[in-house]
């Protein structure tokens, strides 16, 4: 078993003592709702069936030793500066271990082995995985104060954003947290709140196909982005006497047709882009519920179509999975993640499935020259269920 062999490893790497506690988190995708979750606005992710696994053992000594087995790289982390930053893959579990000092007052030292199975750095949310089992981990092993969900959410989302500097909204770590098996979750990121969606996905798998073409959170492009937003806002609230919209999602769709001709190009762009995609989301988790996967696709392609040609995130290795799948004739699919690279999902007849994940990945590598990554997921647990 998968746990039995970390344990050893985790012996041979730290030596011989205490059994470890394990925890897990899992990566994530989201099924829909695109550059939606920092405009206040719907997404629906679900955890998936890969994680970052922790384990965890209490030490006597003044230091957190910790050691990836994806990077292959140990550091120690000196108890009196946990808060600092380091610059490397360390300040994510620094950036959580420091919020929680500051709630529980006393963390000690000990040894933590990760491993992961969530590619890292392909629009999965490696990095959500491992502040979330950092997070988990660390309470339960200390036994610390219990931290309420949403707490425990926004302190790992926190050590993103501010220790590690990427602008990201609150749906990796919701995700992660609280992903539920056979269930899609549809956030309400302005609360933020969240509702179980069934996903009834019967006959039909979810596929990852990640294109392996590498993209960052700290990408200008992606800041460019949200401060597009953040100047449609303004340029709204400026034109229209006693508008006080907060974020875009605030605009009801029918006051678009008014609303867009007023904003330049890009920017009106953008403002559609979010506007409908709220909606989009909102009628896939009706469909899902109903299993009328045909109209979920339909939205997946929309919503890829608007995330080219509106949001203009979208890469042409992304684009020609997507027109890929079109022409395979499946229900949907669209790039999932931040953009610019990275990954795309598939709604795919199960029947289908090894025969269009085979083809897929050899004409992209013909078009390509690039081997891309393509693997179903299924809706999981999130770390707090873990058993
Ligand atoms: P994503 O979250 O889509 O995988 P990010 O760029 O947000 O991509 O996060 C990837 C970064 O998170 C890595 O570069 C590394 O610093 C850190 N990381 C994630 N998983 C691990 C791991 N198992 N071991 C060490 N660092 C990790
Ligand atoms: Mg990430």
């Amino acid at each position: 078993m998968k746990t039995d062999r970390l344990k050893k490893e985790f012996t041979e790497f730290f030596g011989a003592g205490r059994e470890p506690e394990i925890y897990r988190a899992p990566g994530r995708v989201n099924l829909i709702g695109e550059h939606t979750d920092y405009n206040d606005g719907l997404v629906l992710p679900i955890a998936i069936d890969l994680s970052t696994y922790g384990l965890f053992r209490l030490t006597n000594e003044d230091k957190i030793r910790v050691y990836s087995e994806n990077l292959d790289k140990f550091e120690e982390i000196e108890l009196a500066n946990l808060s600092r930053r380091k610059g490397n893959w360390t300040d994510y579990v620094r950036g959580v271990l420091s919020s929680l000092e500051s709630r529980s007052k006393t963390i000690s030292g000990f040894d933590l082995y990760l491993s992961s199975e969530i590619p890292v750095g392909s629009g999965l949310s490696s990095s959500a995985a491992l502040e979330v089992v950092t997070a988990v981990g660390a309470i339960k092993t200390m036994n610390l104060d219990e931290v309420e969900d949403l707490d425990l959410i926004k302190l790992c989302q926190k050590a993103e954003n501010d220790f590690v500097g990427a602008n990201t909204g609150i749906m990796d770590q919701y995700a992660s947290y609280l992903g539920r098996e056979g269930a899609g979750l549809l956030i309400n990121t302005a609360e933020p709140s969240h509702k179980f969606v069934d996903l009834g996905l019967k006959g039909y798998e979810l596929l990852v196909i990640d294109t392996t073409v590498s993209h960052t959170h700290d990408d200008n492009e992606y800041n460019r982005r949200r401060r597009d937003c953040e100047r449609a806002v303004n340029a709204i609230n400026e034109s229209t006497a006693g508008k006080t919209l907060k974020s875009l999602s605030d605009i009801p769709s029918e006051e678009l047709d008014d609303i867009l001709p007023q904003l330049e190009e890009s920017l009106a762009n953008r403002t559609e882009h979010v506007v409908r995609e709220n909606e989009r989301v909102e009628k896939a988790a009706g469909f899902f519920q109903q299993g009328r996967i045909k109209e979920v696709g339909e939205l997946f392609f929309a919503s890829h179509d608007s995330l080219r040609d509106l949001y203009e995130v979208s890469s042409p290795e992304l684009d020609y999975l997507i027109e890929f799948a079109r022409a395979e004739g499946i229900p949907g699919a669209r790039m999932t993640g931040g953009g610019f690279g990275g990954s795309t999902i598939h709604l795919v007849p199960e029947s289908q499935m090894d025969e269009y994940l085979k083809k897929a990945s050899r004409v992209f590598e013909e078009e390509f020259e690039i081997t891309p990554d393509g693997f179903p997921v299924s809706p999981s647990d999130g770390a707090k269920f873990q058993n």
